[in-house]
């Protein structure tokens, strides 16, 4: 039966220690217009879909709702400090016709008391890419958050330069975050933490019931999420930019999207954030620094896992231990896929080394050379004729012969792991162009289109797979806009 479209928040947050959230209305803006609306998304959460341009701007407040702004510390680019939600409130959780609680948060709705120097906006580009980006991610399968809409507020802000102002309305399991916890470790009470942790246990892990002991469960799970969640990143090339403790989940769900890019030419020294200038989310380091993120989060549990910390902190090596391992597991599972391969042989790891490394000195397209693999197109790799590539070729066609599997199975594996499209640089920069400067949204919702099914592999998304013309410029992306 068909349900009445309607706001039905629930507010399980609140229930938590005061010490978590401080109360917050979102600010009122000049004038909101509705310029993108994710009406699948809306229809899937039972959300209206007519008339909630004042809500999802902030003016006013949807039925029901009770805002929050959402407190949290973290690890940003290695300094530990207290955070916040600056510029952003928590509506309140929809409980959806399929019985699902989601968070519906609107980002740039206005200072909170977790603001600072802040002015608690975001400006309207800037929003335009997150709605892109997180949909893009989500087309390729990758949990992550998800955007509902983007107002543009007729507002000003200012930065290096004024930009128009905007407010996206973003939709996640939870916030809850990596930083939280370190919030409460650092400023809470025992009881404060554990309410958390049992908060985040009976939201994302309902498995926990049957656990030994709930709260090592939650660290391990946390563990295989975000183990599971950076093998897609890495997968698809996706470079999160800023992987501060405050900006991963206990959900396991990819968020904030801010100086978030696609990696084109496939090397693992690849950064586009302007502020990264050591490197230190980069693509090949992100492994790494979301196991360095762990094992913050398994140190704000030690108080939970054993009142003896000798035994807790060994509890927790021993856990933590396991991040490498399921990581390389997960990495190897997708590679696998990417070309064609359902069985397993011990020289499965050398032979994606070996595609990466030639990859990686002839600076072939990461998207691209598993495209025309998938497509039986070698000589569309771009590689064709280098020896190394042609030797490697045939070692490939050597391997998918070593299994049960026809050569027609192998490329349907490939297309539904490979992805035709991802959102290219230039034409996510071109969209946001078009719908700020012109007032042109037609070009993001083409893109939006075909980044919807990336795995479609359709005649509409042949010019979204071409590269960039060359630039002197390296391609750079901001955060903190
Ligand atoms: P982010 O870089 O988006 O992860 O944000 C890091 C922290 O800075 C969070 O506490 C944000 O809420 C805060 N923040 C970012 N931009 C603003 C802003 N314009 N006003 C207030 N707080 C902000
Ligand atoms: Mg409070
Ligand atoms: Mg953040």
């Amino acid at each position: 039966e068909q349900l009445p479209k309607a706001w039905n928040l629930y507010h399980s947050y609140t229930a938590l220690p005061g010490i978590f959230y401080a109360k917050t209305e979102p600010v009122p803006v000049d004038q909101p217009e509705l310029v993108f609306f994710n009406k699948s998304l809306a229809e899937s959460l039972g959300l209206p879909c007519d008339g909630v341009t004042e809500e999802l701007a902030g003016n006013a407040l949807p039925e029901g709702a009770a805002p929050i702004a959402q407190a949290y510390a973290g690890h940003q680019f290695g300094n530990f400090t207290m955070l916040g939600d600056g510029r952003a409130v928590l509506l309140g959780e929809q409980l959806t016709p399929d019985g699902k609680r989601v968070d519906i948060q609107l980002k740039g709705s206005g200072r909170t008391p977790f603001s600072r120097a802040g002015d608690g906006r975001a400006p309207y580009g800037a929003m335009i890419r997150e709605y892109i980006m997180s949909e893009a991610m989500h087309g390729l399968g990758i949990p992550t958050s998800r955007s509902l809409s983007v107002v543009k507020t007729g507002e000003a802000v200012q930065r290096e330069t004024a930009h128009e102002g905007g407010v996206l309305a973003r939709v996640a399991d939870s916030h809850i975050r990596v930083g939280t916890f370190q919030y409460v470790a650092n400023w809470g009470s025992k009881d404060d933490l554990r309410a958390l942790a049992d908060y985040a246990l009976n939201r994302h892990f309902p498995g926990n019931e049957e656990a030994d002991h709930p709260y090592l469960y939650l660290l391990e799970q946390v563990i295989d999420r975000q183990a599971q969640l950076i093998a897609k990143w890495q997968h698809v090339g996706f470079i999160h930019g800023v992987m501060n403790t405050d900006n991963m989940t206990i959900s396991g769900e990819t968020i904030d999207y801010g100086p978030c890019a696609f990696m084109d030419a496939y090397d693992p020294d690849t950064v586009f954030s302007s502020i990264d200038a050591q490197g230190r989310y980069r693509y090949g380091n992100q492994p790494g620094i979301a196991e360095w993120n762990l094992v913050r989060f398994a140190e704000t549990l030690l108080p939970l896992l054993d009142e003896d910390q000798d035994t807790a902190i060994k509890m927790a090596e021993d856990t933590l231990g396991r991040f490498a391992k399921s990581y390389r597991q997960y990495w190897l599972d997708g590679m696998r896929s990417k070309l064609g391969l359902f069985n397993q042989e011990a020289q499965d790891a050398p032979i994606i080394e070996d595609l990466l490394d030639i990859m990686k000195k002839n600076e072939a397209d990461y998207t691209n050379t598993f495209r025309a693999l998938t497509l039986g197109r070698p000589e569309d790799t771009g590689l064709a004729g280098v020896a190394a590539f042609d030797q490697w070729y045939k070692q490939w066609e050597a391997r998918l012969g070593r299994q049960d599997e026809s050569w027609e199975q192998s490329l349907y594996l490939m297309k539904r792991s490979n992805p035709s499209v991802i959102p290219r640089n230039h034409r996510v920069e071109e969209a946001i162009e078009a719908a700020v400067a012109r007032e042109d949204v037609t070009v993001s919702e083409a893109l939006l289109d075909v980044l919807a099914d990336p795995y479609a592999y359709s005649e509409k998304q042949e010019p979204y797979t071409t590269l960039p013309a060359p630039s002197a410029e390296p391609y750079r992306t901001f955060c903190g806009t």
